[in-house]
């Protein structure tokens, strides 16, 4: 049901030494809205997807899917039970061509016994891939190696290919990272068209655009959470106009 709690993080630590990259995050992400999170470099935002994709495990808390435990499961098993998730460092099989990454992303959806087999024969793979194909724009590129593309269309597959499997929940790493102004905006577009299917979770650095974009908003801070809600309220919130937003 639209509104209802899709991704619940508990709670969820990580340390790299002394450092306390993330600490006790509490967030909800709810089934049909844009949920974003910003903060300045070093906040602990990709550290927070990782934690929430299974990537890194949480020293303490937990991430749970439709009530589901993620944490403790291997990256894959995430990926079956619903969640896709794109790299703030491109995560493309650069060797390969554009089909191939969206066919190898689209795997999952085969039945078990079909895994081993050529993935350019499996039915469903092969339908999905091209539906993005078609979505994204990159139809007219399928054969050309993902190394040889554009940087513009190099995030633009790796948002398809993020979402192949038919994840409920998308992660977004700082999909604009690097880009010129109007492929931001294009991007912006993009993402606002997703939002209607599917429930998004966003890190992003153009403060702009998550403002747009988004039903609600988390700051981080030094690894906390220094302030959530509305992106009007997190305009007005004096603590993030402090730390991070600015005044003037
Ligand atoms: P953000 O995405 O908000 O810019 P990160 O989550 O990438 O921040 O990083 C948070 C902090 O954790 C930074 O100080 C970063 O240098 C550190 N960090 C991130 N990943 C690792 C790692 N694998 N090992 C050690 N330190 C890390
Ligand atoms: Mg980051």
């Amino acid at each position: 049901m639209t509104g209802d709690v899709l991704l619940e993080v508990r709670g969820v630590s990580i340390s790299f030494g002394a450092l306390r990259a993330v600490q006790g995050i509490d967030l909800e992400v709810r089934r049909g809205q844009v949920t974003s999170v910003i903060g300045p470099n070093g906040a602990g935002k990709s550290t927070l997807f990782n934690l929430i994709s299974g990537n890194l495990s949480p020293s303490a808390g937990y991430v749970a899917l439709e009530g589901r435990r993620l944490s403790g499961r291997p990256v894959h098993e995430i990926s079956v039970l619903g969640l896709g998730r794109s790299f703030q460092i491109t995560n493309l099989f650069f060797d390969l061509t554009v089909m191939e990454n969206l066919l190898v992303a689209a795997q999952v959806l085969e039945p078990r016994q079909r895994l081993l087999r050529d993935p350019r024969f499996s039915g469903r793979a092969q339908a999905r891939a091209e539906q993005l194909l078609h979505q994204f724009g990159l139809a007219a590129k399928e054969r050309e190696l993902a190394g040889h593309l554009s940087h513009g269309e190099q995030r633009r597959l790796e948002i398809a290919v993020s979402l192949a499997a038919e994840p409920r929940l998308l992660l977004l790493d700082e999909p604009t990272q690097g880009m010129a102004h109007e492929d931001t905006a294009e991007t912006a577009a993009l993402i606002r068209r997703l939002a209607e299917d599917i429930t998004i979770l966003l890190i992003e650095h153009d403060v702009g655009l998550v403002m747009d974009i988004s039903d609600h908003v988390m700051v981080m801070h030094m690894g906390r959470k220094l302030a959530e809600g509305t992106p009007s309220q997190i305009r007005a919130d004096e603590r993030v106009l402090d730390a991070y937003l600015g005044r003037g």
